[in-house]
């Protein structure tokens, strides 16, 4: 019998018998949909859905959020304190007291042998934006090292840096609002079905109504490219040259627009000389794209009335990450398309709260984007933290990825982890795990107990995660929305909050100072922070921001009196003339002379290395590793292989291969494909002891995000394909 429509078992859905729905924002990735959380009479968590009155995601969620209520019980969470005296040794259960008691005993006593600067604190995108906050008074105001970092320099300190270099501030100034008055896309190393889905959909159904062109920078064939008009297969590494090119081009034949650089920029006449070095027929040679086809992307681009870029990790991850960003930002100041609908440059971010930290941890400085480097700001949170301002460091510490050299040069000894997981995350894991090894003290507090760095750890701390505890996370498009609490964290697990103020209590230091314990309460000092700054929030509140679904910033407390609804402000930064972040107010045209510092293949190693995400899984797996339905969508590490390189190789479509690079090698599945060209691979960057075996990570000057996409690699058939799969099985179990 022919099976069809009319003879299919219909699907049907099982009635869960949800009794009560808690409002709440998606812990995964910074699209920031507005999610509710289900839960039947006996008070067991059993569904999620999209709010359909929620503007980010319209009801909509993707695969991750859809099953997100079933990490609240997933495998592997800790409830206990867990404490040893060597690696090696066998952790046995400890009290909160004596686990917080010997963590402050151990961070005093490094710092009085090695200097305050010998304790490093290296957090996460994860945690709500009251805990960044406090975490930030506790590690600047009372324990005081500069040694101080978020893992978001993995992921967007590129951008961050980017946005400053070019506008004087961090802060995206668009929202996905601009899909629906663009008139041409340009997606530069972001593949937003996978990594940001609905924000896909976003853009896609704008695309349907108003059929603008879609333009695509990846050097792989992503579900993106495959949707795209024009795809440029960029050489890795190489965008800043096919920026300049472009605005070679813009410039050469008039079509930027004077009047907005006029009033808005400053640099032109320095760009002007450093671009007419890069004409389309030299600049072709290193990037790879046809001087043709540069120059009618210029055109297409520079003629929109409105034109839009975004960019992700293909942009940010490279040793040219910064001047990346700042590119596509010359390119929208020379073009007029910043602070307009439907003109802007969009940096979407990578973790739930990757903005919550920028804004307020004071991983690079103090809350509220202000700067260790200026006296005032110092002036200012001292006062209202109530501690010497001289207290403070005059400049920033190491970033994430010098912290772990310092450690190998014995110039940090003590090192604490939140939310995050550097022995899969960091590249050349051989070198992580030998620092890690080397340290006198490691905490790490995770709400996983199995995650790997525990194995290197001398104290582990179980926390809380996501909708166990209650405060906000900021989103892409600097939306504010709340997570509300709807379960108990397991055992003895506190909210990360809780873990920081218990901390903070121990230190003699935070006597004279306020460690409020209500996410609320942590949520007025940042409100009052904000006051008169580019991050304004003094307008919002918790039950506001649930009420509205969340609330883009700036929304000021004066907006609030008036009355005025909290949609239209917040929706672009930089709208009059001249209120760029600098001094002066002006934007910055900076010139980017391309010097190829990659690992490039060569003869022995002979394929680029590319990584990137793939939808069903977040981060380190952590999460998603343990949820079935996402798991089983990619349970093993592959990677892709064109098939004619396949070929030659003598691989066979699914083999298990040796990729080889001169860090290490992993042992992965071959999955034949024309999504990369002959010259490179692919392998998701998900999965322990897998690609970060592999990758070198060379780090970009201005933010020191490491490149994690540019490194060359050999690839080995392994003929005992049974002994292969079990070797590949036993580096993912831990
Ligand atoms: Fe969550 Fe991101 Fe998926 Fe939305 S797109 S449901 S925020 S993981």
């Amino acid at each position: 019998m022919l099976l069809g429509r009319n003879t299919k078992n219909p699907i049907v859905m099982v009635d869960k018998k949800i009794t009560e729905w808690t409002y709440s924002t998606c812990g995964y990735c910074s699209v920031g949909c507005s999610i509710e959380i289900g839960k039947n009479a006996e008070g067991k968590i059993v569904g999620s859905r999209g709010v359909g009155g929620a503007d980010v995601n319209r009801g909509k969620l993707c695969v991750k959020g859809i099953f997100e209520h079933e990490l609240f019980d997933s495998a592997g969470r800790g409830d206990k304190p867990i404490i040893r005296e060597q690696i090696g040794e066998a952790y046995r259960e400890t009290s909160w007291d004596d686990a917080l008691d010997t963590m402050a005993d151990k961070i005093r006593d490094i710092q009085q042998k090695h200097g305050r600067d010998s304790f490093a604190i290296v957090s996460t995108g994860q945690l709500l934006t009251e805990e960044f906050y406090t975490l930030g008074k506790l590690t600047r105001g009372v324990i005081g090292t500069n040694n101080y970092d978020g893992n978001t320099t993995l992921c967007m300190a590129s951008a961050v840096s980017g946005y400053k270099r070019s506008f004087g501030s961090d802060g995206p100034p668009g929202s996905y609002e601009d899909f629906d008055h663009t008139d041409v896309l340009m997606a530069w190393g972001s593949n937003l079905p996978e990594q940001h889905p609905i924000i896909y959909w976003r853009m896609k159904e704008a695309q349907e109504k108003r059929h603008f062109p879609l333009i695509v920078v990846d050097p792989r064939v992503t579900m993106l490219a495959q949707n795209a008009d024009i795809h440029l297969a960029v050489t890795p590494g190489t965008d800043v040259v096919l920026q300049n090119a472009i605005m070679h081009v813009i410039l050469d034949e008039g079509l930027e627009d004077r009047a907005y650089i006029e009033a808005n920029t400053v640099g032109l006449e320095q760009l002007e000389s450093e671009v007419a070095k890069f004409d389309p027929d030299s600049a072709s040679k290193v990037c790879g794209i046809d001087p043709d086809t540069i120059r009618n992307v210029a055109r297409i681009y520079a003629k929109a009335d409105a034109a839009m870029s975004i960019w992700t990790m293909g942009i940010n991850q490279s040793t040219h990450g910064s001047d990346g960003v700042v590119g596509i930002n010359n390119i929208n100041l020379l073009t007029g398309n910043i602070g307009k609908p439907g003109g802007t440059s969009l940096s979407i971010t990578g973790q739930c709260n990757a903005m919550g930290t920028r804004e307020w941890s004071s991983c690079s400085g103090l809350p509220g984007y202000r700067a260790l480097e200026n006296p005032q700001d110092r002036e200012d949170i001292a006062k209202y933290w109530n501690v010497d301002p001289e207290f403070f460091p005059k400049k920033r510490g190491l970033a994430e990825t010098d912290i772990f050299p310092a450690i190998e040069l014995g110039e940090i000894k003590g090192l604490w982890l939140v939310a995050t997981n550097p022995m899969t995350s960091l590249p050349n894991t051989a070198r992580i795990r030998k620092t890690l090894e080397k340290l006198d003290f490691l905490v790490v507090q995770d709400s996983y107990a199995d995650v790997e760095t525990v194995q290197y750890a001398h104290l582990y701390l179980p926390a809380a995660t996501w909708a166990e505890k209650e405060g906000v996370f900021t989103n892409t498009e600097r939306r504010v929305n709340i997570v509300r609490k709807a379960t108990d964290a397991p055992g003895e697990s506190k909210s990360d909050l809780a873990i920081f103020n218990a901390l903070a209590q121990r230190f003699e230091q935070s006597a004279k100072m306020n460690f409020p314990d209500k996410p609320a309460a942590v949520f007025e000092e940042m409100k009052s922070l904000s006051k008169g700054r580019l991050l304004d929030i003094s307008g919002m509140s918790h039950d506001l921001i649930e009420e509205k679904r969340g609330i883009q910033w700036p929304y000021t407390a004066e907006e609030a009196e008036r009355g005025e609804e909290p949609l239209q402000g917040g929706k672009r930064l930089y709208t009059e003339n001249g209120t760029f972040s600098f001094a002066d107010g002006m934007a910055k045209l900076v010139p980017l002379p391309f010097i190829d510092n990659n690992e490039v293949p060569d003869e022995k190693y002979p394929y680029w290395l590319n990584t990137g995400r793939l939808v069903e899984h977040f981060h380190t797996r952590t999460k998603t590793g343990k949820i079935g339905n996402n798991n089983k969508y990619s349970p093993i590490p592959f990677m892709e292989i064109n098939p004619d390189a396949a070929r030659e190789l003598g691989i066979q479509h699914q083999d298990y291969v040796r990729c080889v690079s001169r860090r290490g090698d992993a042992i992965v599945m071959a999955m034949c494909t024309q999504r990369v060209p002959k010259d490179m691979v692919f392998i998701p960057f998900h999965f322990f002891d897998c690609v970060n075996r592999l990758t070198l990570g060379l780090l970009d000057p201005h933010s020191r995000q490491p490149a994690y996409k540019q490194s060359a690699v050999m690839i080995e058939p392994i003929a005992d394909q049974q002994a292969a799969a079990q070797m590949s099985r036993e580096r993912r179990a831990f």
